[in-house]
């Protein structure tokens, strides 16, 4: 079959790879459709995303859809045939975070197209993709199956809304208009926050924002007032949600929310430590607390897609052919053109 395969930073390789036989309790998944994540750009970037680094060849992707070819004989999923979305989280199932229903602080987690075990885990920008049946989550028919691809990203903004705890009425900023902020934005505004702020440095990615229904969309390159202007608007934002993983603005969040606020931090580093004004966390009594990955918001993603009640066609941009995959991944890197470019495979 054939694959996407990245060889170091810059060397992204379709590539023939041999598909696997199905263990226990496996289902092998014809690919349709992959979103390119802001982690697989990392990767193509740099070889490393976080504190991961490359250290074998890496079939990159986890935001995929497909459908259903095989099941091992014991395996209890969706039967042949099922069009599925692909939960790329495989916790253990066993440690005290998967029984405290915490899966996605397993200590053994395999999550797909990920160089943070070693083997690492290959990911889903390949013709076939062998899973456990019940990663496999099905989707109607009348969802697109790049629209289905979303649930991944979406479930992680879901996580992070529900990490910042209810909304209801709520003053919201997010730090960065990515993908991620920006389906942190129909998710704040699906946990009916009254008002939700988006900020970037970049103006093509926040017109999609108002388009999305943000309260305001600020560039905030230009004029770096303008940030505690809109707090001090709102007399401090209620929660904050840091999207962007830069430094800078990490440290800023504090000085946004109002005291008793939160801040969640969802946007991922590069490694190392970053300065934060931990006094003005301390006086005003701030939350601040991280978000990582999903667990049960994978379902409810799906089911949010399924039934419109959380729209995310403005975020897709563009999709390719497998074959295109070096092109795919450099509009996917071009922010100016792109949200979410897709591949579609097969
Ligand atoms: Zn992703
Ligand atoms: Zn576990």
């Amino acid at each position: 079959m054939l694959a996407a395969v990245l060889h170091g930073a810059h060397d992204l390789r379709v590539e023939h790879k041999d598909d696997r036989g199905l263990a226990a309790g496996e289902a092998r998944v014809r690919v349709a459709a992959g979103g390119i994540c802001g982690s697989d750009l990392s990767y193509f970037n740099k070889g490393g995303v976080g504190d991961f680094r490359v250290r074998e060849p890496l079939t990159l992707g986890h935001e995929v859809s497909g459908t259903v070819v095989e099941l091992a004989p014991d395996a209890s999923g969706p039967p042949v045939g099922t069009r599925v979305a692909v939960n790329p989280s495989r916790p253990c199932l066993r440690c005290r975070y998967c029984r405290a229903g915490r899966g996605n602080l397993c200590s053994a987690m395999r999550f797909l197209g990920s160089a943070a075990p070693m083997p690492h885990v290959q990911g889903g920008f390949s013709e076939c993709l062998v899973v456990r049946a019940d990663q496999c989550v099905p989707v109607p028919d009348a969802l697109s199956f790049r629209l289905a691809a979303c649930a991944e990203p979406l479930a992680v903004a879901l996580h992070a809304v529900a990490r910042a705890g209810s909304l209801v009425g709520r003053q919201v900023l997010i730090a960065g208009a990515g993908p991620i902020g920006l389906l942190c934005l129909a998710a704040a505004r699906h946990a009916g926050a009254a008002g939700v702020a988006i900020v970037d440095l970049c103006e093509p990615p926040l017109e999609i924002a108002r388009r999305m229904g943000a309260s305001d969309a600020r560039d905030v390159s230009g004029d770096p007032e303008t940030l505690d202007r809109l707090a001090a608007e709102r007399g401090g934002f209620d929660v904050a949600i840091e999207a962007t993983g830069a430094a800078s603005s990490v440290a800023r969040m504090p000085h946004l929310v109002r005291p008793g606020g939160r801040i969640v931090q969802l946007g991922m580093l590069p490694p190392g430590e970053v300065p934060l004004p931990v006094n003005l966390l301390m006086a005003r009594e701030i939350d601040l607390i991280g978000s990582f990955r999903f667990h049960e918001s994978f379902d409810i993603a799906v089911a949010a897609l399924a039934a419109g009640r959380i729209d995310v066609t403005p975020i897709l941009s563009a999709s390719f052919a497998l074959q295109d995959a070096n092109a795919a991944f450099l509009m996917a890197g071009d922010r100016q053109r792109a949200i979410k470019v897709h591949l579609e495979i097969g």
